[in-house]
């Protein structure tokens, strides 16, 4: 399993999303920002490649939004180092490849899985 550290090391697994044609597997997850996964998707259906978290660096929930967008927007930075990518996996669709960022935010009761697609385009380099 990947270990990623920089952004530059994300950018290039990032490029490898090229996927072009429609994905009846992770269609579901395709939205640009975060979401919740929904129930009826199948979590099996993706594999972990990597992983951004390092268990060596204290947690952190300070959030990265220079341009006012909040962690919800489809065009939030994903920002190695800030909340909530410190605690993300990697994982990639077993159908197409693409490649996907997931965490479990921990609720009362259960773990609300969330994930997001894992696009060049808004990662920060840093
Ligand atoms: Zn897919």
């Amino acid at each position: 399993m990947l270990k990623i550290t920089r952004s530059s090391e994300l950018l290039e697994l990032a490029r490898l999303n090229q996927a072009s044609s429609e994905c009846g597997t992770c269609n579901a997850l395709m939205n640009p920002g975060w979401e919740s996964v929904p129930g009826s998707f199948d979590l099996k259906l993706l594999k972990i490649i990597g992983t951004l978290r390092d268990e060596d660096k204290p947690e952190t929930w300070e959030e990265y939004h220079p341009h006012g967008t909040n962690s919800w927007s489809a065009d939030a930075p994903i920002a190695i180092g800030y909340h909530p990518y410190t605690r993300c996996d990697i994982y990639e669709c077993m159908n197409c490849t693409r490649k996907y960022l997931r965490y479990g935010e921990y609720g009362g009761y259960y773990v609300d899985e969330r994930v997001r697609p894992l696009n060049a385009e808004f990662i920060i380099e840093g």
